[in-house]
């Protein structure tokens, strides 16, 4: 039985790939040294597979992304050195960032635009010969030409199929020189027309007739069209069969075709749970009564995962349920010893124990009714009694809740951690931060205030270092894009409370104000899209643990005195099935889990904030949330976005955000004005708040007192001119 992996995280152990492309980027490195840098970098990667699996991808490396790199070999973008690369990736120029399938990873969106003809595509970069040469044994590497055109914008469906033909001309430039290919073609687990899965025949006819020695990976869900890949021109076929139940029902139902491989993909890259090995090779006995070319290999890339689980410390029954990428890569080597006899399995490999189980949280859950999950006065009701609470203008300011986390801020939470200084002169600094921000929000004029967040190093890890249940790691970064990581953390238990997680801020910074201040949570939803989650319970039960610990921090809140509170739910859409016909049962539970979290007094103002969204095909689950004020990101799409609220007829508060976040540059208050205005003709002006599109967390202080005093005149402005 041989063994095939790819994917696996480009980070290094000790995130080399961040420092040595920042050091470029501040000038502490130079461009041929990060070539040669990302080079090592590259074969210590392919090492590793070497010293676990027979098979493995070569040039899955990149500088920045994959999919920027894909549109640079066939000549979408001219990029003549480095510094013209990574003006594509960051900065005032840069390609947009989307979310690459339904997991936490964003990758550059190549654009087409009207200039760009098809006749212009041609190898204008052949990365994976560039690499093939540093390292022999690995398999060049490619996105494939559907998953890359589909993914990109500007291209209708009036010419993909012409655009998609031509590719195929320099596909076949990019893979004659090669005896085997790695291609990856994720974008085939979507629900594809009839028309399309023809087209896609029709590439790969082209392609497998000049090299038939393809190895073709989908993952992340089953693939619909299975009888018609089994015609393609190809040498093996990659199927998940852990992120894609289906595959397996499918080929019960239509077996596998004599001459092909099926490289079988059994251990999950995309989450940290041992696998279960018994039951694997029972999988494996049952796929080779359909063919006995089989090959394993893991389910979805193993980016998805940190490295390696060796310098962890957490609780000890903890560490031996998980293995990040490195272990999965040992995984798929026992197994495939096991499955050809070569070694026994042992009693506990991969058996399910569950763990830390609390069952007062389980009787919770078990006693939660449907209305748990409702307000107890309609929206129109609620809102009279919160406006003659807060009594607030029209047109009301505040922000999203994070205000500039400076090095000073990361400093003393370092020297904290590090036990340089005590835990009671840490809390001091963090009060006095919050001191500061709430009298300059009251100095600008803002009103409703935040605390700033200073005390929070991220919006999950924060809460999931409170909640029991729930364990974070020291090294288990993962990259979200560029070279921007973050550490999931594991919800490995039931989630509990054991205290007030976020009261102590909060109250202080009320405290200090006449004005409102706001609560600020992390939702349910968004906490278990980016952790690890258990999977030996449904989980939306995991979901609504999480949300009753929400909504026992908000009755805390309003015993303290809180009138406002925000719970964050970011992640409230990347979390949907990539199939459209699974979505209505993940909305349903995500709906659910937010309404849960949120169920307070009814003269209690729930806000919730979301970003990089299109609202079009979700607007149902966004009005049944039932949040009072909702405030999204929508200066870069000037306020398109919010169309769909209006054409929804909408009719609870929202915050379309007045200005981006995500660029130093200070707005001018005309340009806040205009886009109120725009927002003025499609919500009525009752509904509208004003806001920037997300938290400050990443800017400096200069700007952001600049633009939130800007804010506040736009808004003074629009109160005015709606007065006369
Ligand atoms: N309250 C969070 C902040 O301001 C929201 C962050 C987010 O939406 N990603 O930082
Ligand atoms: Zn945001």
């Amino acid at each position: 039985m041989q063994t095939y992996a790819y994917g696996f995280p480009r980070l290094g152990k000790k995130r080399e790939y961040k420092r040595i492309i920042e050091g470029f980027w501040n000038g502490r490195i130079k461009a041929r040294e990060l070539q040669d840098e990302i080079r090592k970098l590259e074969k210590g990667r392919l090492l590793t597979y070497e010293k676990y699996v027979d098979k493995f991808p070569v040039g899955e490396i990149t500088l920045y992304d994959n999919m920027l790199d894909t549109a640079l070999m066939l000549g979408l973008y001219k990029c003549e050195d480095l510094e013209e690369y990574y003006n594509l990736c960051r900065g005032k120029n840069a390609l947009e960032l989307s979310k690459w399938f339904n997991t936490n990873y964003h990758y550059l969106i190549p654009e087409f635009h009207g200039l760009f003809k098809r006749s212009e595509f041609r190898v204008a970069w052949n990365k994976p010969k560039e690499f093939k040469e540093i390292y022999q044994k690995g398999i060049p590497y490619l996105i494939g030409p559907f998953t890359f055109l589909k993914l990109s914008k500007g291209i209708n469906s009036g010419i993909f199929k012409e655009y998609l033909m031509s590719l195929a001309d320099v596909y076949i430039d990019l893979i004659k020189d090669f005896n085997e290919v790695h291609i990856d073609e994720p974008a085939f687990v979507m629900e594809l027309s009839r028309e399309e899965v023809s087209w896609i025949k029709q590439v790969y006819d082209r392609l497998g007739s000049q090299n038939r020695d393809i190895n073709l990976f989908t993952y992340y869900d089953s693939v619909d069209f299975l009888k018609d890949l089994y015609e393609l021109p190809i040498k093996a076929i990659g199927l998940d069969f852990i992120n894609g139940k289906e595959n397996l029902v499918n080929i019960r139902e239509h077996g596998f075709p004599e001459g092909k491989i099926l490289i079988a993909g059994i251990v999950n890259g995309r989450n940290i749970w041992r696998t279960n090995i018994s039951e694997t090779v029972e999988l494996l006995r049952e796929l080779s009564g359909y063919t006995e070319d089989l090959i394993i290999s893991n389910a979805a890339p193993l980016y998805h995962l940190p490295i390696t689980t060796e310098n962890e410390q957490l609780n000890e029954g903890l560490l031996k349920k998980i293995v990040f990428a490195e272990e999965r890569l040992d995984e798929l080597k026992l197994i495939a010893k096991i499955y050809s006899g070569k070694k026994q399995a042992t009693e506990d490999e991969g058996k399910i124990v569950s763990f830390s189980i609390n069952p007062e949280v389980q009787q919770r859950i078990k006693n939660l009714k449907d209305e748990d999950f409702k307000k107890t006065i309609r929206y129109d009701e609620r809102i009279k009694e919160q406006k003659k609470i807060l009594n607030l203008p029209l047109f009301p300011t505040t922000t999203i809740g994070s205000f500039p986390q400076t090095k000073e801020v990361r400093k003393k939470r370092a020297d904290f951690k590090s036990g340089k200084i005590s835990e009671s002169e840490y809390k001091t600094f963090i009060k006095e931060e919050i001191r500061e921000l709430i009298s300059l929000q009251e100095d600008l004029g803002l009103d409703v205030l935040v605390h700033g967040e200073f005390e929070r190093t991220d919006m999950v890890e924060y809460f999931a270092q409170k909640l029991d249940g729930i364990a974070t790691t020291k090294k288990g970064w993962i990259i979200s894009y560029g070279t921007r990581g973050y550490r999931p953390p594991i919800i490995f238990g039931d989630v509990s409370r054991p205290k007030p997680m976020t009261l102590e801020e909060i109250s202080f910074a009320q405290s200090l104000t006449k004005k409102p201040v706001k609560g600020m949570l992390t939702g349910p939803v968004t906490i278990i899209s980016w952790s690890f989650v258990r999977d030996d319970i449904p989980v939306y039960e995991v979901a609504y643990q999480v949300a009753l610990c929400l909504q026992d921090e908000i009755k805390d809140y309003e015993r303290r005195g809180i009138k406002i509170v925000q719970i964050d739910e970011p992640a409230f859409k990347e979390k949907a099935p990539i199939k459209k016909r699974d979505c209505d049962e993940y909305f349903k539970w995500a709906v659910k889990s937010f309404n849960l979290s949120s169920k307070s007094k009814p003269e209690t103002q729930i806000h919730t904030h979301m970003c990089y969204s299109e609202f079009n095909d979700i607007i149902d689950s966004i009005a049944a949330m039932d949040a009072d004020v909702l405030s999204i990101e929508t200066a870069r799409s000037q306020m398109e976005l919010l169309d769909v609220f209006a054409n929804f007829n909408y009719s609870k508060e929202i915050g379309p955000g007045v200005y981006d976040i995500h660029s130093p540059r200070v707005p001018s208050v005309e340009e806040m004005v205009s886009l109120l205005q725009k927002a003025a003709k499609v919500l009525n002006t009752d509904q509208i708040w004003v806001n920037p599109d997300c938290g400050l967390k990443t800017r400096a202080w200069p700007e952001t007192k600049s633009a939130l005093g800007k804010m506040v005149i736009a808004a003074q402005e629009m109160r005015k001119a709606e007065q006369e």
